[in-house]
């Protein structure tokens, strides 16, 4: 054995970083590995450069009309049809001027007013969903956070920041692509200074939604924040290995800023507004029954300055638009429509383990009608079918079940509709339970290289067992027989079969059985 110490983690590294390093805390170091014999320098710039044309291939070929967005947006998202058009003309305008602007840099000089977006509504109504669709169609790193992550820490603008150094991790490093990326804020109304109901400003708010402005407008955001010691370590090394060096800023000039709030009591406000007439209620015209959410696309820029937002802020969400709030109706037509609903995901669960499910017209209105009791927009379908289908998806991948049908009892009474199918499976059942024997024996003679010969007795027995302490065969005979092949060394002799029968009095007494069996092999070797 040698005394040698470990090597010191940094030791490889050149004299003047080991000193930068030492008194930090930093506990590792990537260090880019060469790549075969051309000059790294000349490898990676090919890289860099390959990444940077597509990524600008992407951009400069976009052409896509509002229309086709929409239409886009209709497969997944239910309802919506304001939102849609007005964030499928904001998307377009904001691609179309990038573009021109990387076509002529001409263009980039002149003056030009960001669409950022304030989205309106409850929650689950599709808000984020829209947003999301939107950026995996053009192709562009989205990213969201809650507002309110921010105002704790108040002043402190490198968190801010922190979103669009996320925005980079959304783009796989990409900086250029992350630089044409999606930033959604939500629960923007929680950082109004004025938050409807307290007294005096929140200066916390107040300064996030500055630090936000600074964002919006156009900023060089430092890819390392200014904790992140070993990033900027990295960048050192970067520059010592004589690569070409990284861009280590992110331009937020075309980054698309979405922020989003239930606003609430923005809509009290309207309809004591609305009430005292200064607004035609008629003129509005909700289609629909007047929620507060019908109330909220009457808002106007000095509702959200009532409401807390600084005049700055709000001057720079020129695109507002409501979503509505939805109905069980809507619920019901997510859940048969929708690509991608919540349902289409349980139907890929349980086709994970070759299991599918028929569902009945009635039992998808219930659930649509008991989710829309939740109030929580469309993740109340989830809620109910979580509910619903606990313990289905607990118990059915261990059976023969291969297909089921959920109807308006299964909703009503999940757990006795399981109970039904759990006996009416019984006969199948207990075939399963005998593969599943038949797989643990294959497993140990796998892993161990010993056959274990089960009888039927043996197999019943465990079939027992299972059912009457609610174990799997698999746990069962794991724990009957863990450290079984210990013993079975002990016994089995060189070219001689590996081969042991496995009866009921071996699953009833494991461990005393393999005792006897080596206590056996001794005398007989003795004598
Ligand atoms: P929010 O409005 O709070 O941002 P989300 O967009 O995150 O809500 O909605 C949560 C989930 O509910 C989405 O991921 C989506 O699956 C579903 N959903 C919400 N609204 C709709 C809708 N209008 N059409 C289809 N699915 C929806």
């Amino acid at each position: 054995m040698s005394d040698k110490p470990p090597p010191e983690p940094f030791e490889h590294l050149p004299k003047h970083i080991q000193e930068l390093i030492k008194g930090s805390n930093v506990k590792s170091f990537f260090i880019p590995p060469d790549r075969g014999s051309g000059s790294p320098a000349e490898e990676a710039t090919d890289e860099v450069d390959q990444a940077h044309d597509a990524t600008l291939r992407r951009i400069r070929e976009f052409n896509l009309k509002p229309r086709e967005i929409r239409d886009y947006l209709d497969r997944f998202v239910i309802q919506q049809d304001e939102a849609k058009k007005v964030l499928s003309v904001a998307i377009c305008d904001h691609y179309n001027h990038v573009r021109q602007c990387l076509e002529n840099a001409l263009l980039r000089e002149r003056d030009y007013a960001k669409q950022n977006i304030l989205l309106l509504g409850p929650t689950g109504v599709g808000k984020t969903y829209l947003m999301r669709c939107i950026a995996k169609l053009i192709g562009v790193p989205f990213v969201k956070a809650d507002a309110t992550k921010f105002s704790e820490t108040g002043y402190v603008g490198g968190d801010v920041e922190d979103l669009v150094r996320d925005l980079v991790k959304a783009a796989d490093g990409d900086v250029e692509l992350a630089q044409y990326g999606i930033i959604y804020i939500d629960e923007i109304d929680k950082i109004a200074s004025a938050a409807a109901g307290t007294v005096g400003r929140d200066v916390s708010g107040r300064g996030v939604q500055i630090n936000l402005l600074k964002l919006m407008e156009e900023t060089e955001v430092n890819l390392h924040s200014q904790t992140d010691i070993a990033g900027q370590f990295q960048a050192l090394m970067d520059f010592q290995r004589g690569s070409r060096p990284r861009k280590r800023t992110v331009n937020t000039r075309h980054i698309l800023f979405i922020v989003s709030g239930a606003f609430d009591k923005l809509a009290e406000q309207i309809k004591r507004r609305v009430q005292s007439g200064q607004i035609g209620f008629a003129a509005a015209a909700p289609d629909r029954p007047a929620d507060d959410s019908s109330l909220l696309p009457l808002a106007q820029s000095r509702d959200f300055i009532d409401y807390g937002l600084e005049p700055e802020f709000v001057g720079r969400l020129p695109v507002r638009v409501a979503c509505r709030a939805l109905t069980a109706d809507d619920l019901e037509k997510i859940l048969l429509t929708s690509e991608g609903s919540i349902l289409q995901q349980y139907r890929a669960d349980f086709s994970g383990y070759g299991i599918d499910f028929e569902i009945t017209a009635e039992a998808v209105r219930e659930i649509a009608r008991q989710a829309h009791a939740e109030s929580t927009g469309a993740r109340g379908l989830m809620t109910v079918l979580e509910r619903v289908l606990r313990n289905f998806k607990f118990e059915l991948p261990s059976t023969a079940i291969k297909s089921f049908k959920i109807d308006r009892d299964t909703i009503a009474r999940p757990r006795e509709t399981l109970q039904t199918l759990l006996k009416q499976n019984a006969a199948q059942q207990h075939a399963v339970l005998q593969a599943d024997v038949a797989a643990f024996a294959a497993r140990f003679q796998k892993d161990y290289g010993f056959e274990l010969v089960f009888a039927g007795s043996a197999i019943e027995r465990l079939i027992e067992l299972s059912l009457a302490s609610d174990k799997t065969i698999r746990a069962l005979c794991e724990e009957k027989f863990r450290d079984f092949h210990h013993g079975l060394k002990l016994i089995a002799r060189d070219g001689e079969p590996r081969r042991f029968d496995i009866t009921r009095e071996v699953i009833d007494a494991p461990d005393k059985m393999l005792s006897r069996w080596v206590v056996d092999r001794f005398k007989q070797e003795k004598s």
